[in-house]
């Protein structure tokens, strides 16, 4: 199906093209080792010391080492989802490709409304834009009311229509009936019956319809700049006729439209998860910079009791340790492990 590459009228603007958006969502791995302040079920309390000062933390697990396979996963996790941030990246740089379309197609003008004052200049920018993408573009003028509601006098529409909400309906339908592929780009552009500059304001509308298979090289930001200038060109009719407003968003794109273009969504996506998995790199693999505090860590029990030093005077918690974890100085025997148990 063909659907909208955005248009816009003489009093709403431009509006962009309906089309699809996609997510994408990482989830993070999780593990079963839990460190909290305050005791839980199943959990062991642990003293470590900073600035000199014992910290006590609960876990359920030994935090003096990390666990192999765990180190073992996230590396493997990490791994893949670089590569995922680096394919992401990858994906930024978009290079299109000209549409192998059919021979036999080409790109035409139907000027119904008798509004296409330089057919040349007009069928000119089309066939350079066509030789460049390989998409064939058709322009069609209308009448407001072949579609808003009245007799149409295009020859394959040559009964009574109209009823349609918006020219985009409209358009849709002229595709469809138009052309039997997704290949093509069609503008449609659309004013009041009998229309002349001395009625003053110009109730004009377009829209543009793009085949499903135009959609690589007609991306949303393409369409959307298209869209822009030709609104703009249209608006500015003391410098642009309908023909030379057209043949000059034509003629703009063309040069343009084929580069390699970033797209800056997937670019910021992808360095979001690439800054995410780096970081969980980091803490997993034991850069964390409380692994080495931990590793130095003691258990302890819930009464543990806490002693200042008699040579440094820093605080250490009895039954832990032989020596002073701050200077190094011997614990008194009775203050040493198993002591009191002996
Ligand atoms: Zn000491």
């Amino acid at each position: 199906m063909p659907h909208s590459s955005g248009g816009g009228s003489h009093s709403g603007g431009s509006h962009s093209s309906s089309g699809f958006s996609s997510s994408s969502s990482s989830s993070g791995g999780s593990s079963a080792k839990h460190i909290k302040n305050t005791s839980f079920p199943g959990a062991r309390r642990y003293v470590y010391y900073e600035n000199y000062r014992p910290v006590y933390v609960y876990a359920d697990y030994d935090i003096r080492k990390g666990t192999a396979s765990g180190k073992v996963w996230s590396i493997i996790g990490s791994a893949v989802s670089l590569l995922f941030g680096i394919m992401l990246i990858a994906l930024c740089y978009d290079k299109p490709q000209k549409m192998d379309t059919s021979p036999s197609y080409h790109c035409e003008i139907k000027d119904t409304a008798g509004v296409i004052d330089d057919m040349d200049k007009v069928q000119d920018a089309i066939v350079d834009f066509y030789d460049v993408t390989g998409i064939p573009v058709e322009i069609m003028t209308v009448n407001n009311e072949d579609w808003q509601g009245g007799y149409s006098e295009l020859e394959d529409f040559a009964y009574w229509q109209g009823n349609y909400s918006d020219l985009e309906n409209y358009a849709y339908d002229l595709y469809v009936n138009h052309f039997a592929d997704e290949s093509h780009w069609l503008i449609v552009y659309s004013t009041p019956d009998g229309y002349s500059s001395s009625d003053g304001f110009e109730d004009w509308y377009w829209e543009g319809m793009q085949g499903n298979d135009t959609d690589d090289v007609l991306t949303k930001s393409v369409t959307n700049s298209f869209n822009d200038e030709l609104q703009n060109n249209l608006t500015a009719r003391t410098r642009y006729t309908v023909s030379s407003a057209i043949s000059t968003s034509f003629d703009d794109l063309t040069p343009t439209v084929m580069k390699s273009k970033v797209n800056w969504t997937i670019l910021f996506t992808s360095i979001a998860i690439l800054a995410f998995v780096c970081l969980h790199a980091c803490l997993m693999i034991g850069i964390n910079p409380k692994a080495r505090k931990y590793a130095k860590a003691k258990p302890c029990s819930d009464a543990a009791q806490e002693k200042a030093c008699e040579y440094c005077g820093y605080t250490y918690v009895v039954d832990t340790c032989t020596e002073c974890p701050h200077c190094g100085a011997p614990i008194p025997p009775e203050d040493q492990p198993g002591a009191r148990f002996t």
